[in-house]
């Protein structure tokens, strides 16, 4: 995947730095409240790229019946919990087209050979 050009990475800094100011300014000097604001915006921009855990678990499960419980890369059996969603390019997100269920080295070896870890 290509990477932020300049003049995007100028942008996003400029979005970055303006977002801290107005978290730390709803804060208001509270280091609760400042902790509590920052991590929920952080799991809503997670959720924007990566979708809720709750459609990722549904992802998941219906991954696991179309594949039979074995893993796409090796045939393996899944393992019944740490089997992982692997998608094929990143910025097409978890939807069944672009994934595929994986035990945890065949996705750790897929994603070293894609570079995208
Ligand atoms: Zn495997």
């Amino acid at each position: 995947m290509a990477s932020l050009s300049d003049d995007d990475r100028i942008r996003a800094i400029a979005i970055l730095e303006d977002l801290r100011q107005k978290i730390a300014a709803a804060a208001e000097s509270d280091r609760d409240r400042l902790f509590q604001i920052r991590r929920y915006i952080l799991k809503r921009l997670e959720f924007d790229e990566r979708g809720t855990p709750t459609q990722r678990r549904r992802l998941k499960e219906q991954k696991r019946r179309s594949q039979r419980g074995l893993c796409a890369m090796c045939g393996g059996s899944l393992p019944e919990r740490g089997a992982e969603l692997d998608r094929f390019r990143a910025i097409d997100g978890y939807t069944a087209g672009n994934t595929q269920l994986l035990c945890r080295n065949c996705h750790q070896t897929a994603e070293a050979e894609r570079g995208s870890i």
